[in-house]
């Protein structure tokens, strides 16, 4: 082969390597987006089986459940903040936003006491 027929095959190689690079540009971008649904995916069964050992298990003397009961009366505590700020309680069942005088929570239908009742 002479000097100018390796040049021309460097060159159709070349040619050839970025077409394949281009293809293989797509086929990532549609495989990484594939990943992060599946990561995605998989975050909410973590989360599904999470929750659900927290509620079989949040009596136990374990360091991992205090610490998710903590986050949750935080929040508990944050959401009735708000619901004061806004000026009324929150419904000791679901955490809606109730009036002070409402006598059930519009949003899950539970029966509010009376203050005078507590
Ligand atoms: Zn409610």
């Amino acid at each position: 082969m002479g000097f100018f027929d390796n040049l021309t095959d460097e060159f159709v190689n070349t040619t050839k390597d970025i077409g394949r690079m281009a293809q293989n540009g797509v086929d990532i971008t549609k495989l990484q987006y594939d990943k992060k649904i599946k990561e995605q995916e998989l975050l909410k069964l973590y989360e599904k089986l999470g929750r659900s050992y927290y509620e079989d298990h949040k009596e136990d003397d374990d360091e991992s459940i205090k610490e998710i009961s903590a986050v949750i009366l935080r929040i508990k505590e944050i959401s009735d903040n708000i619901n004061s700020i806004k000026g009324g309680k929150s419904c000791p069942k679901c955490g809606a936003l109730v009036k002070d005088s409402a006598k059930f929570c519009s949003a899950c239908g539970e029966k509010i006491n009376d203050i005078f009742e507590d």
